[in-house]
């Protein structure tokens, strides 16, 4: 597949030497080549953008919506053929990549609510014959800069909200995987949105700073990993923009002795291998109190050592390969420097070979037994299929594990106490929270971002809060005297 951008309802070749090379992780063969745009490449985007802007955020937010129902109902015609494309450059599996576009569909449809969202206020009379109202406008140009474990939903956590509300759009894919946003934007196209509403600019950092420095771009949503997020933060709002970066996490879960084991294995097995742990919502460390250790080692350890791995769309297969073999000799490196400090590795998933694959990014299933508080594998993310397991005595400890962490992403708890599921609730610092859940996904009819260093901004994603990120509000106080209006 070649890779263009897409401007002002062109497709354009941009002019560069540099491509990053896109990969099958599952073979390791390269299958595409993503151009690296330069800032001049952003600069037609941002001026295309703006060029449409007048017209469509004066275009009735009814008619908006009637883009995004179609949009929605093509996407889901072609449902299968996205996520075939997930799994061949991002590696998950089929059932996942399609589970993935169910939550890009599910933002479309609540963002076809903005009639009802984007409402303003009204009140009447604040003193005799002055009225005050608050109306919300969009904010201008908006982009989003993606990564790459969900090449089809993450873009959604923004774009039909930001449309709905009347902005126009630049997106910029992970260089890793872009195919999957080559063929929405084909699907884009059959909409017909007016040009230059929604556009697409691929490539990596310079496409990136690009977009932050550019002017007329005011406002920016980022996904991506916390060093990252953290500079996109800084750069955007030094260039005057509105922004939100979404970083990266170390999830735990603690497991209560009163936890149903089949079950709580069940679903975090699901929950540290699924999409084989490339997942900002995975849990990474499993914390067992009291007496839930040796059953909980014992049955995630079997959960971990049968999960059947290999290539995506290959029937029966549980998890897939990582994004590349980078990413394969860094989880790698990262089990080693885990046993190193002195973990156990009772199910070890280096050095995976899968026929008939051979040159794919696999790692299997780990568990890391006995990780001591403090250490640099209890800290670091780890982004692949490793789960390292740690042990306290009683639910204050663990919930001071939890909250010794750097990220805030999700922090989970399996329990069949109520009062130990309405502690956890209360105290866990992190933006979303379950309890006998492994992925605590908000709907997106709920915000969803996480604290500490797994979220820079203020405004969430999804939902209402990304209504308020792509609006700006006007308020209006208007004096009519009651001898004026008489006169009619
Ligand atoms: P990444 O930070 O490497 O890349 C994300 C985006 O930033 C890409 O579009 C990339 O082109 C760009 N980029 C990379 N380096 C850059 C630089 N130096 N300057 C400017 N732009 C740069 O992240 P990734 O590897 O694609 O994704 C994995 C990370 O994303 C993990 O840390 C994961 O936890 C996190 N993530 C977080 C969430 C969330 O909601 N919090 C969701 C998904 C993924």
């Amino acid at each position: 597949m070649e890779i263009l951008n897409y401007i002002n309802g062109e497709w354009v070749k941009p002019n560069v030497a540099e491509h990053a090379d896109v990969i099958n992780p599952a073979t390791g063969q390269v299958i595409a080549k993503t151009p690296l745009s330069s800032k001049a490449d952003v600069d037609a985007a941002a001026q295309a953008a703006r060029a449409a802007f007048d017209g469509w955020r004066r275009t009735p937010v009814n008619d908006r919506v009637q883009y995004l129902f179609k949009l929605r109902n093509i996407m889901r015609e072609h449902g299968d053929e996205i996520a075939k494309l997930i799994t061949e450059e991002c590696g998950k599996t089929f059932e996942e990549a399609k589970a993935e576009m169910v939550r890009a569909y599910e933002n479309v449809e609540v963002a076809c609510g903005m009639p009802h969202m984007g409402k303003g206020e009204f009140v009447e009379d604040i003193a005799p014959g002055i009225d005050e109202l608050m109306i919300r406008q969009p904010v201008g140009v908006c982009a989003t800069i993606a990564p790459f474990n969900f090449p089809g939903m993450i873009p959604f956590w923004y774009l039909p909200y930001a449309l709905a509300a009347g902005n126009t759009y630049i997106i910029k894919p992970s260089e890793k995987v872009p195919m999957t946003m080559q063929y929405i934007f084909k699907l884009i196209e059959q909409v017909g949105f007016p040009k230059g509403v929604v556009n697409m600019i691929n490539g990596a950092k310079e496409a990136v700073d690009g977009i932050l420095e550019h002017p007329i771009i005011r406002a920016v949503t980022f996904v991506g990993s916390s060093k990252v997020a953290k500079y996109v933060y800084a750069t955007a709002a030094a260039h005057g923009k509105r922004v939100q970066a979404q970083g990266g996490a170390k999830n735990p879960v603690i497991i209560l002795p009163d936890a149903d084991m089949e079950m709580t294995t069940r679903i975090v097995a699901d929950s540290a291998f699924g999409c084989a742990g490339q997942r900002c919502l995975a849990v990474s460390l499993a914390v067992t109190v009291g007496e839930s250790k040796n059953e909980f080692t014992e049955l995630i350890c079997d959960a971990a050592s049968s999960r059947v791995v290999g290539y995506g769309m290959d029937a029966g297969v549980q998890m897939g390969a990582l994004i590349n073999s980078a990413s394969q000799q860094r989880v790698e490196q990262l089990i080693a420097l885990g046993a190193s400090e002195g973990a156990g590795v009772p199910v070890d998933g280096r050095g995976a070979r899968i026929q008939g694959f051979e040159g794919g990014a696999f790692v299997k299933p780990t568990i890391l037994s006995e990780v001591q508080p403090g250490s640099e594998i209890a800290k670091t993310e780890i982004f692949g299929p490793v789960l390292s397991l740690m042990h306290v005595n009683t639910i204050d400890d663990a919930i001071q594990l939890v909250n010794s962490g750097q990220y805030g992403n999700q922090a989970s708890l399996f329990t069949s106490s109520g009062n130990a599921a309405r502690r956890f609730r209360y105290e866990a610092e992190a933006g979303n929270i379950g309890v006998n859940i492994g992925v605590a996904a908000p709907m997106a009819f709920f915000p969803f971002s996480g604290w500490k260093d797994s979220f820079f901004g203020d405004m969430h994603g999804q939902s209402t809060d990304a209504v308020e990120f792509f609006t700006q509000k006007k308020v209006v106080i208007e004096r009519w005297p009651k001898e004026w209006t008489r006169k009619f």
